[in-house]
């Protein structure tokens, strides 16, 4: 499978050194291999390899992550932003009902989906109707009513006895009655082929000039693999469609599809479905999918613990210098910019005993003045900001000449950082750790 293929090829990256460009171009050979294993269609796949190679090539070398988790990490990022990032939401109309129009091949999981969509809408606080709009099976407007009533929704049917309806009218009627009855989103079922044929994208089209759909979704089952590019291909010129839904994600379809028809159409995965249940159906993530499609959930969870682990690292080695007496004006300000940006975050330092002073002082900085701050550290020489002892009476009419600003607020400025400095090493006393070094981890 792709996730056995993948986890070879990067077994075989393990324990290098650096990431060479002959071990980046060996990876995509056998990433590309894996990946039209797994079903992606050549010219989804040679993007994707392209993308991959690309960054990979141009990615510093991560001094949290050995190379072959820096790949790893690459391909999941771009396959997640190739499945849409974040996750889009139903599109719902100004004035109801919303009309939502289901399409796609017979067996795809159209009419299941009715009443999983129904029951999550309802779930969310709308109204919705179902209408039955595939008249082509003897028993297809039946099996909508039965999963209309398990979701406790009404279903909109033609009469039973008046031979073969015209689902273009019942699909009218259905909207009509919708408003009457102040349905605000309708969910209209439509027939499915097992194949593409020219008749039933008549069809779809024809009940979608007559309902004018808000949304209209593509339904595909995951498992169809290569065949998804032609299908949806097919779909797109002969409705459009403005989602898609993917079905049976509880077999063992890799993701393939997926991965396709998101690169081809452009348009995104709005759910998936993944079993027989009405809540067997969530939104799509695509994190998840690509996830499901490298078959790499653990080694994932473990980049990002590398990850927290090497940032906490950093973390309190900052912590260190902070502590230790040996903040520079540098330091200063850069701390001084994080805490604004942490926002509510700074009256978190009020919590600390001791800290209430430096909070104070924080807060009376604003941004403007932060700006001011930053002109007159550049326009002190690096000597100055990492000792600034240095600086006195005519070495401070320089600065504030040089950022124009008066000696005063380069003189305020000094003093609040020798008082932010003492206070520094005085919580680092207090609390134990910093000062001297070695205290505590
Ligand atoms: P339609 O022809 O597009 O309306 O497809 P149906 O909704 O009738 O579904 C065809 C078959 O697939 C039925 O037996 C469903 O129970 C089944 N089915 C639909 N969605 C899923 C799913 O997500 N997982 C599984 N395992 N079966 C599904
Ligand atoms: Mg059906």
């Amino acid at each position: 499978t792709l996730s056995d293929r993948l986890t070879s090829v990067l077994q075989n990256l393990r324990g290098k050194g650096k990431l060479s460009d002959a071990d980046i171009d060996a990876t995509a050979r056998e990433i590309r291999i894996a990946l039209l294993e797994a079903d992606v269609a050549l010219p989804v796949v040679r993007a994707f390899i392209g993308r991959v190679k690309e960054r990979a090539k141009g990615a510093e070398v991560s001094a949290a992550l050995n190379p072959a988790q820096q790949v790893i990490k690459i391909v999941n990022e771009e396959l997640v932003a190739i499945l849409g990032g974040e996750t889009r939401r139903l599109n719902l109309a100004k004035n109801p009902p919303t009309v939502i129009m289901l399409a796609g091949l017979q067996g795809a999981g159209k009419t299941t989906l009715a009443g999983k969509l129904a029951m999550w809408l309802k779930k969310q606080g709308h109204a919705p109707m179902l209408v039955a709009c595939d008249l082509q099976r003897p028993n297809a407007v039946t099996q909508l009513q039965i999963v209309g009533e398990r979701a406790g929704v009404v279903t909109f049917a033609p009469e039973p006895g008046n031979g073969v309806g015209d689902p273009v009218d019942v699909a009218r009627r259905g909207i009509e009655e919708a408003r009457r009855a102040q349905h605000d989103v309708v969910v209209v079922d439509t027939a499915g082929r097992l194949g593409v044929d020219e008749e039933l994208m008549k069809q779809a089209a024809d009940i979608r000039d007559a309902v004018r759909p808000e949304e209209t979704l593509f339904v595909v089952d995951a498992m169809i693999g290569q065949d998804a590019v032609t299908t949806a291909e097919a779909f797109r010129d002969g409705v459009g469609f403005t989602g898609v839904v993917l079905t049976k994600l509880d077999g063992d379809a890799r993701g393939g599809a997926a991965l396709s028809v998101r690169e081809v159409t452009g348009q995104p995965i709005l759910f998936a479905s993944n079993g027989e249940k009405l809540e067997d159906f969530d939104v799509f993530h695509p994190d998840r999918m690509a996830s499901r499609i490298l078959g790499m959930g653990d080694m994932l969870s473990l980049i990002e613990q590398a990850e927290q682990a090497f940032d906490q690292d950093q973390a309190e080695q900052a912590a260190q210098k902070l502590t230790s007496g040996q903040l520079t004006l540098e330091d200063f300000l850069e701390q001084m910019l994080a805490v604004r940006k942490m926002g509510p975050i700074g009256n978190l330092l009020g919590m600390l005993p001791g800290a209430g002073q430096m909070k104070d002082q924080i807060a009376a900085v604003d941004d403007k003045q932060l700006d001011r701050l930053q002109a007159i550290i550049r326009g002190m020489t690096p000597a100055e900001r990492a000792d600034p002892k240095l600086i006195n009476g005519s070495r401070r009419l320089r600065i504030a000449n040089g950022s124009g600003v008066a000696v005063r607020e380069v003189n305020d400025l000094v003093n609040r950082f020798f008082e932010a400095r003492k206070m520094m090493s005085q919580m680092a006393g207090r609390f134990g750790f910093g000062g001297g070094g070695g205290g505590s981890k």
